[in-house]
């Protein structure tokens, strides 16, 4: 259900609507808009009886959504989601064209602070990089932990790039929630309820990878997740599913951009790395990925790939994100958007 306020509502109604939903045993998820507030109900399971909220004053409306995803869908909110990092420039969703761009797995110091100046020259804004890795193998190298974590956060007070990094478990989702700016919740973890609930209860950006084999709606509702707990701020990451193709890691399914637009308000990037995972298709299906419609792109660079300890095969030269770059910029306005190269950080004043 959702409570649709007038636009001439006050924060005390609208105050007044979420204690009346709580008090029923409801959850109640103010979602401020352009011209008016919507509060979202989750929780209840038969329908939430209309006439007590419709008489509330500032109450416009009262309506019942039909999609099994409430928070993330259009219906309850209308404009775009822009998720902002405050203290900079940077954005995710709306006109900015986010870009992301780091090793797969952060290896030492020395490699990380290496590909950071090389991106930040380039132009990111967003640093990647995995502290902990969810392997197919258990005898391969599995991240740094902590110690990557700390790497990132002196790489973003060095170059300004905010961090985004991948939490595996409830153990490493508490210090990335500590350390990171984005957390990541990959693919193989898109279902894992428990861990979506618990990012659900810190208050930083997740980015959500879609499952290996996710429907739209199994992927919306694994956004939903993170939702029903209060944290509204999800970006989801098509990063390719199974098909029977061999010449290619995964398939980049890149149709479920406009798929997810037309349902959603959450933003959606595009990861040609894993998409792919072929360097020489990543530059390709990243233009691609533009071109349809992504709010950005997620992909990995190393400096060394042919001795990267994870993803070699698909991570980028230094000299091809800079070329990728270049290219994104001149697609970007064809489409509506635009790159900022560079991150600008506020100092703070004394
Ligand atoms: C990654 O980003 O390095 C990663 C493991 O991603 P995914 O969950 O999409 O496989
Ligand atoms: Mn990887």
């Amino acid at each position: 259900m959702l409570v649709v306020m007038k636009a001439q509502a006050t924060p005390e109604q609208i105050q007044a609507v979420c204690d009346h939903i709580e008090q029923l045993g409801f959850r109640a998820h103010p979602l401020p808009g352009a011209q008016r507030t919507a509060i979202g109900i989750t929780g209840n399971k038969d329908e939430v009886d209309r006439g007590n909220l419709e008489a509330l004053s500032g109450v416009a409306e009262v309506i019942r959504v039909s999609k099994p995803y409430k928070l993330a869908s259009r219906d309850v909110k209308e404009e775009d989601t822009i998720i902002r990092f405050p203290g900079t420039d940077a954005s995710i969703g709306g006109g900015n064209l986010a870009v992301i761009a780091g090793p797969c797995s952060i290896e030492s110091r020395q490699q990380a602070f290496e590909i950071a100046e090389q991106v930040a020259k380039a132009g990111a804004q967003f640093f990647r990089g995995g502290a902990y890795k969810p392997r197919t193998s258990p005898y391969v190298f599995q991240g740094l932990g902590l110690e990557a974590l700390q790497i990132m956060a002196e790489i973003r007070e060095r170059f300004g790039m905010r961090i985004v990094t991948e939490a595996i478990d409830h153990q490493s989702l508490e210090l990335v929630g500590e350390w990171a700016d984005v957390i990541q919740i990959g693919a193989r973890n898109m279902q894992n309820f428990a861990l979506l609930k618990m990012a659900g209860r810190l208050r930083k950006p997740v980015l959500l990878k879609r499952g290996l084999s996710a429907t739209l709606d199994e992927f919306l509702m694994a956004a939903e997740y993170v939702m029903s707990e209060g944290n509204y701020q999800v970006i989801l990451c098509e990063r390719g599913v199974r098909t029977f193709t061999d010449h290619t890691r995964n398939t980049l399914d890149l149709s479920i951009i406009p798929a997810v637009q037309r349902v959603s308000h959450l933003p959606i990037l595009v990861d040609p790395s894993h998409g792919t995972g072929k360097r020489d298709s990543v530059l390709p299906m990243a233009r691609a990925g533009v071109a349809a419609g992504a709010d950005g792109v997620i992909v990995e660079v190393h400096n060394h790939p042919e001795k990267a300890l994870s993803d070699g095969p698909q991570s980028l030269y230094p000299e091809q994100f800079d070329r990728m770059m270049d290219e994104l910029e001149q697609i970007a306005p064809v489409v509506g958007r635009r790159i900022a190269r560079g991150i600008h950080v506020e100092t703070a004043t004394a």
